[in-house]
């Protein structure tokens, strides 16, 4: 089973996707905040991340800032939440590290597959 956590401080959401990714065979762990992200990942050593951009305490970016610095944990993929819609968003997420931007409100029945090439090309990644 793969083991993802999802920060997001909201909570309807967060269970939403809980339910539908625990459904689809994931082991999942919630985090509201992103301080609780931070507890939950050195916890848990995720396969997988959804971080949130924003939320209490300490914002996506913050919480990605600190796993770069994580030997050990650096190299999980990691996808940005967000319901900014503003042109060049993605492009910011994407060039502050982030391996994929999901947009909210965000397509359930979608998100297996995104999930699960994020998970390929981590693997392809680390054979290189
Ligand atoms: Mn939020």
């Amino acid at each position: 089973m793969k083991r993802i956590v999802i920060a997001e401080d909201d909570p309807p959401s967060a269970e939403l996707m809980c339910d539908f990714l625990t459904a689809h065979q994931y082991d999942v762990t919630l985090a509201f905040d992103g301080a609780e992200a931070v507890r939950k990942i050195e916890q848990v050593s995720p396969d997988l991340i959804l971080l949130d951009i924003q939320m209490p305490v300490l914002d996506g970016f913050a919480v990605l800032r600190w796993l770069k610095n994580q030997p050990g944990l650096s190299a999980i993929p990691v996808a940005a939440l967000t319901a900014y819609a503003m042109r060049g968003d993605s492009e910011r997420i994407l060039n502050a590290g982030f391996d994929a931007h999901i947009p909210k409100p965000v397509d359930v029945a979608a998100l297996p597959g995104q999930l699960q090439s994020l998970l390929n090309r981590a693997l392809s990644n680390s054979l290189r």
